[in-house]
């Protein structure tokens, strides 16, 4: 990757004053003395390919799994899904119709009642360890087809992905025998049949929030992934059927939309888990409130990443970057927006775009790659067109000049300053590499920036002083807010919305809750 960066840019111009323009476009020379020259290396050598070689174990076609075996769907049809990176086809993929559905919501059912309902946890348990355990076992392959699939770099599948997604389901294992305690004096049981959707942003992950739970708590379920990205959920039915799960506890429809639809709109589902964007998930609950089903909804977010001028910078720096460009920014929480305190705000600015010039953009599969491919061709039209509305609407973008392989969908890290409140890009969640950088003075006013948005996903806080971020914690309307760092995830942690970022939670106690029934 060359960088191209002049070195005049790298030095402080003495100026606290935000006012949208930087010294990178005027190629101003700085006068300040003691300014500390940046170490900047350019193109003065380059990694070698280091590309992951595993075999990711990926059928030409996959058909759908419904009571434990593999069917054929109805309709003989099938879709592409295609690796993002090669735009090449993975595989094929069984298209659902409502009539597969149908079947896999009976298979469900009868193993609900016939075998996992009365199940003791005990013995929940042990299938549920089994399947973290053959997960462990073949990390690497599922890393290698999660990152074919979906375009995610192969550090972040390798390292974030499948060990998360076989942590959510050793937690949970641990559970099962345990269920009493997570509602002491109350009767716990399992609700019944589930139906979940998932998006393509953490395939496996978004999988193992929604399925560990449900059957470790003695629910069965219908389970389809996002259309995009089905591979690495259907490698999982090949590993449920190795781990000996009984039939029907998990089955798992592809397709899209329309599939989707059948899964959350079946009478037999008592409770939908969906995790997708706001505008789908006010669909939903609207069919759903009719029949009262039971609902926890994950949806969009904008959060704010809020740097107070006594934040340890260099850190926060490296918190900033990793808040938006994680998996490309394809991430509900990621901090799409950076509130910096405008005193600090030249300086943080023009380190950011120092850290951004170096940030490998690439091959997903090899292992030196930061931000890797956009998931289709779709998000990267819609993040293009949210690009231009900021241009458009008088922000001031910036990229590193870093060349893009030739094939693939790709897209620059991108940061704009001079961003409004007024501005889509402040507004809209893009859910790609691109951050909206807003300044303000005083801690009230980077609250209600920071909550002057329709979500409420989650938020970070940047500071040396433990009082503000107690207080911030308390004030900014977010179901996570991180303090000195930022997306980090545990299963013992529950993770959820306030408003239009939505309701219910996943992961710890509080996450269990809502698989069960309190008698
Ligand atoms: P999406 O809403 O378009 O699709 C999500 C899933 O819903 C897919 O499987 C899709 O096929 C299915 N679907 C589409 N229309 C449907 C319908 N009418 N009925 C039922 N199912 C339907 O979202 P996406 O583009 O796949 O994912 C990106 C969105 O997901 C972003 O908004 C992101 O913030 C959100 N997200 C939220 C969380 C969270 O935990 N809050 C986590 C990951 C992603
Ligand atoms: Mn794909």
């Amino acid at each position: 990757m060359a960088t191209t960066i002049d070195p005049s840019t790298h030095v402080g111009d003495g100026n606290g004053k935000q006012d949208g323009k930087h010294d990178d476009d005027t190629k101003k020379k700085s006068s300040r003395k003691h300014a500390v020259p940046e170490l900047l290396f350019g193109d003065l050598w380059e990694f070698d390919p280091a590309p992951e070689t595993a075999s990711p174990n990926i059928k030409p076609r996959y058909d759908l799994f419904i009571g434990g075996q593999f069917v054929a769907p109805q309709s003989g049809q099938y879709f592409d899904s295609i690796n993002p990176a090669t735009e090449e086809v993975v595989s094929q993929i069984a298209l659902a119709s409502p009539g597969d559905v149908d079947a896999a919501y009976y298979a469900a059912q009868m193993a609900y009642e016939t075998v996992w309902r009365d199940m003791p946890g005990r013995e929940r348990g042990k299938y549920v360890y089994r399947i973290a355990r053959l997960l462990q076992d073949r990390a690497r392959e599922f890393a290698v087809a999660e990152t074919i699939d979906g375009g995610k770099p192969i550090k972040e599948s390798r390292d974030f992905d499948v060990p998360m997604a076989a942590a959510h389901f050793f937690y949970h294992a641990g559970w099962a025998d345990k269920l009493a305690y997570i509602a002491p004096g109350r009767r716990v049981e399992p609700i019944g049949v589930v139906g979940q959707v998932i998006p393509w942003n953490f395939p496996l992950l978004m999988l193992a929030w929604k399925i560990a739970p449900a059957i470790a708590a003695g629910n069965c379920v219908v389970l389809k992934p996002a259309e995009t990205t089905s591979v690495t959920a259907m490698k999982f039915a090949e590993l449920l059927q190795d781990a000996g799960l009984p039939d029907g506890v998990v089955n798992i429809v592809t397709g899209a939309g329309e599939t989707g639809a059948a899964v959350v709109n079946h009478p037999a589902a008592k409770k939908i888990a969906f995790t997708g964007s706001t505008e789908v998930g006010k669909i939903i609950m609207r069919s759903l409130a009719e029949r009262g089903t039971r609902m926890t909804m994950e949806l969009g977010g904008k959060a704010a990443n809020v740097v107070f001028e006594d934040a340890p910078i260099d850190q926060a720096v490296e918190g900033v970057i990793n808040g938006i460009f994680f998996n490309q920014g394809h991430v509900c929480c990621a901090g799409s927006r950076l509130l910096v305190q405008e005193s600090i705000a030249d300086m943080f600015v023009r380190k950011l775009r120092q850290r951004m010039a170096v940030l490998r953009v690439g091959d997903p599969l090899d292992k030196n790659t930061d931000v890797g491919a956009i998931n289709s061709r779709e998000q990267l039209d819609r993040i293009c067109d949210l690009v231009e509305s900021g241009i458009s609407e008088g922000a001031e973008m910036f990229q590193p000049s870093c060349a893009l392989p030739p094939r693939g969908y790709f897209y620059r890290p991108t940061i704009f300053t001079g961003v409004t409140q007024s501005h889509r890009i402040a507004r809209e969640e893009i859910f790609g590499p691109v951050l909206s950088i807003l300044t303000f003075r005083t801690m009230d006013e980077a609250v209600e920036r920071a909550n002057n948005t329709m979500y409420g996903l989650s938020a970070g806080v940047w500071t040396d002083k433990g009082s503000r971020i107690l207080r911030m914690a308390t004030d900014l309307k977010a179901g996570v807010v991180w303090a000195n760092t930022f997306n980090k995830f545990d299963p013992t942690s529950p993770f959820g919305g306030y408003k239009e970022s939505g309701f219910g939670r996943e992961g710890g106690r509080q996450g269990l809750l809502d698989y069960v029934e309190l008698a």
